[in-house]
């Protein structure tokens, strides 16, 4: 079962759980990642690396 990006789409890298302000709980790629988090749209207690078990 693939996962893609929740926000670019991508499914060519590993993804990260996070918890992104007015969107919820997603799947993104670090580089989403890391910019959400520059943006400080990632709430505080979510981490990366978790599983994906959701
Ligand atoms: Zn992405």
């Amino acid at each position: 079962m693939a996962y893609k990006c929740a926000m670019c789409g991508r499914e060519d890298t590993p993804l990260l759980e996070a918890t992104v302000k007015g969107v919820g709980a997603v799947l993104i790629c670090p580089d989403c990642w890391q910019r959400l988090m520059s943006e400080n749209k990632i709430l505080a207690g979510s981490s990366a690396g978790g599983c994906a078990c959701g």
